[in-house]
């Protein structure tokens, strides 16, 4: 058997981290690309080229236009050649951090620094991009030459983010250990190029362990935009384990269902971690999972707020054959899916959509 491991070379995560960027940048390069949205550069970018500054570091501002298509990432190439960048920062929820990787990576494995504005998935810390065209539609997942070189989460930035954002990061990160599970018990392959070791496996439940014992409390915190000790363990699991859980675990059917979900334009409006949540709900379904691990599933999505049913997702109006596009994408060859069971149908799928409405509907 072959495990594989992977993640960010370093990873940093309190409030008020960001001013002592420059000191964590020492040796990863002289002049630094910042991308990032007009809106966040306007919240954090002084701090960051302040620390930056601070440590005889130059920075130059790339505006990121939302979108992380191939002419944006070809742009901001140049802009980092013109201006003799060796290192790349991006900045921001997504589409901008995406941005920087792929950046990066297509200048020849520059070093990458992520800085999450919002903890709203697991994808900061993981080593793959994923790139859209013009139209906004998933071209390809471009993978790195490494993980990002550093992450660094500021606690403070997080903690001043509307709730919703750190709720659909609980959705991403709640689906982290079942999909872990599943694909150690079918022996699938992992993107950090092995199968699901045991450390991968115990990180992804800690990932669980954690959001069951924090959330609320995390969620109190931003409420009141305050750091506490709560907030500080739910961001770890959401960034940190989340991250590596799914690059080293592995995925299965809780991401295949999301991504189906992209051909409901009812559901356009739910944010990926909240699409995950209720993936996972199927995917519970498809397992047969014990009544006891549903309850728990079911009672911790409600409490926090993510969609139990297809409605809360914003499928008011259930089509069968949405459902039947949902199931069919969550089980072409390419799909995680079969990480549950190589042989499992776009029939199981679509009754075990059915049956998570029906379960996790209120009533
Ligand atoms: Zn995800």
């Amino acid at each position: 058997m072959t495990i594989g491991l992977k993640g960010p070379g370093l990873y940093i995560q309190g409030e008020g981290e960001l001013d002592k960027l420059g000191k964590y940048v020492r040796k990863m390069g002289h002049t630094f690309l910042l991308i990032c949205s007009p809106n966040n550069q306007k919240r954090i970018g002084g701090r960051i080229a302040a620390s930056l500054q601070q440590a005889e570091k130059t920075m130059v501002y790339y505006q990121f236009g939302g979108e992380c298509s191939k002419a944006a990432i070809q742009t901001a190439v140049e802009a980092a050649q013109a201006a003799g960048c060796d290192g790349i920062i991006g900045a921001g929820g997504g589409k901008a951090i995406d941005t920087a990787k792929a950046v990066g990576t297509n200048m020849g494995g520059l070093p990458v620094i992520i800085i999450p504005t919002i903890a709203s998935n697991d994808s900061p810390c993981a080593g793959v991009a994923v790139i859209y065209n013009e139209q906004g539609v998933v071209v390809k997942a471009l993978m790195m030459r490494r993980n990002p070189d550093l992450v660094l989460v500021d606690t403070g930035i997080i903690a001043g983010a509307p709730k919703k954002y750190l709720i659909s990061g609980m959705g991403d990160a709640l689906s982290t250990y079942f999909e872990a599970r599943a694909c150690r018990r079918s022996g699938a392959k992992t993107m950090a190029r092995g199968m699901c070791s045991a450390t991968a496996l115990t990180l992804a439940k800690l990932c669980y362990d954690i959001l069951l014992q924090h959330s609320v409390q995390a969620l109190e915190a931003v409420e009141q935009h305050t750091v506490t000790p709560e907030l500080e363990a739910v961001v770890e699991a959401c960034v940190y384990l989340s991250g590596v859980g799914f690059e080293c675990g592995g995925l299965a059917a809780a991401h295949a269902v999301n991504d189906g979900l992209a051909h409901v334009p009812q559901a356009h409006g739910a944010s990926h971690g909240e699409k995950v949540a209720f993936g996972l709900l199927v995917q519970l379904q498809l397992e047969k999972a014990s009544q006891e691990e549903w309850d728990t599933v079911l009672r911790y999505i409600r409490q926090i707020g993510l969609p139990s049913c297809l409605a809360d997702l914003g499928i008011v109006d259930i089509r069968d054959e949405d459902i039947r596009a949902v199931a069919s994408a969550s089980t072409v060859p390419t799909q995680f899916t079969k990480n549950v069971r190589a042989d499992i149908t776009a029939d199981e799928v679509y009754a075990a959509i059915l049956a998570a409405d029906t379960a996790g509907a209120h009533h």
